[in-house]
């Protein structure tokens, strides 16, 4: 291989990374007709070729230069575990050689996807098992957009000549701090609610962030109708220092701060991610602090708190799992007080089914 095979390699990137507008400019500077995105996109995302040779109403010429610029595949499969709930997690080989996981879930509304933005994260959740591994980097918009592309083809595996079932809803949970990693995730957004890309609505995603204020003020004049959920885990500010290091920079009164913001600018419902870690966070006392700074303000109806049970992670022995009747007390203690409070279903607990596992455990083998 000679240093131009090199140069070329490295200049090749993901054509899922390119919004319409990106790729029309692209066509245009290769003198090809503007008409073309629009073929191009359709065998992206509508008929979601392998290649851009099976491209067939294009010419040899312009599927030359396709190849000769773009990748189809940053994803290569390492590891599956099928859990019987139907949940399938992959582990995913990044052309750099980088991991990512990510989560298909199977619900009575439809398939849901869980995402990864980032390769390792540096929030420091200390029950997490993403965060045990910093952040290396973030993952581009066609990364992103891929995983749903491969997950798809997962769900689909088997089914002959049944008429393919399509992902409906994505979550953006998975590895990483998807507002650490911004401009990418809105791409990501963008290509995949828009209607000749992935065509999924916006209120079926959902973004999850641990609660970067400046951010989440931005994201509330995106205009967009995605739904937002921040990670709280604790309504009291030392307590959610010990569960999440990132509260010493944003401590709850900043969160709150753009969190009411964003209500105020959107009308939109936020949902507070609680996980319940044994005697930890899970107390009734919590539960009244929670409900305090809930009703506290104008918030009351917009705010949904989602519990979740904890999913033990073997290197972080000092948290356990919630008894099912302090979940069930938690959840009937904040619903007394007026909080709307769902348990969230479990998926793949027969599977690594923590954020992160899976990865973390390869990368120690
Ligand atoms: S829970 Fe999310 S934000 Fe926190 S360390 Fe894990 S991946 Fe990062």
């Amino acid at each position: 291989m000679n240093a131009t095979h090199l140069a070329i390699q490295v200049e090749k990137q993901s054509i899922y990374n390119l919004s319409e507008e990106e790729l029309t400019s692209w066509v245009i500077k290769q003198g090809i007709q503007p008409f073309r995105t629009k073929q191009i996109w359709k065998w992206l995302y509508q008929k979601k070729v392998n290649s851009f040779d099976e491209m067939s109403d294009l010419s040899v010429g312009t599927r030359a230069l396709l190849n000769e610029h773009f990748s189809l595949a940053s994803l290569q499969e390492d590891k599956v575990q099928y859990s019987k709930d139907g949940t399938i997690k992959c582990l995913f080989t990044l052309n750099d050689g980088n991991l990512i996981e990510t989560v298909l879930m199977k619900h009575n509304y439809g398939p849901s996807i869980c995402v990864t933005t980032q390769v390792g994260c540096n929030i420091g959740c200390t029950f997490c098992a993403s965060g045990l591994l910093k952040k290396v980097r973030n993952l581009s918009s066609g990364e992103i957009v891929e995983q749903i592309l491969c997950m798809e083809y997962k769900l689909n595996e088997g089914r002959g000549t049944a008429k393919p079932k399509k992902i409906s809803h994505v979550v953006v949970m998975g590895i990483g701090e998807p507002f650490d990693n911004y401009d990418n995730v809105l791409r990501f957004i963008r290509i995949i609610n828009h209607k000749a890309g992935l065509a999924i609505g916006a209120r079926h995603i959902t973004i999850s962030t641990s609660g970067l204020a400046t951010k989440i003020k931005t994201f509330a004049e995106e205009g967009l109708q995605v739904n937002l959920a921040v990670s709280l885990h604790a309504a009291k500010n030392g307590l959610r220092t010990q569960i999440m290091k990132l509260n010493k920079a944003i401590p709850i009164e900043l969160l709150m701060e753009a969190v009411d913001y964003y209500l105020e600018k959107t009308n939109r419902k936020v949902t507070f991610e609680y996980i319940l870690l044994k005697d930890v966070n899970d107390q009734p006392s919590c539960a009244l602090d929670l409900a305090e700074l809930i009703l506290s303000g104008n918030r009351r109806h917009l705010i949904y708190v989602n519990l979740i049970p904890y999913n033990p992670v073997s290197e972080l022995d000092q948290y356990q799992r919630s008894d099912p009747e302090s979940i069930a007390a938690f959840a009937r203690m904040l619903r007394a007080k007026g909080v709307n409070a769902v348990i969230r279903r479990e998926h793949g607990t027969d599977i690594d089914a923590a954020c992160g596992q899976l990865r973390s455990k390869q990368l120690r083998q």
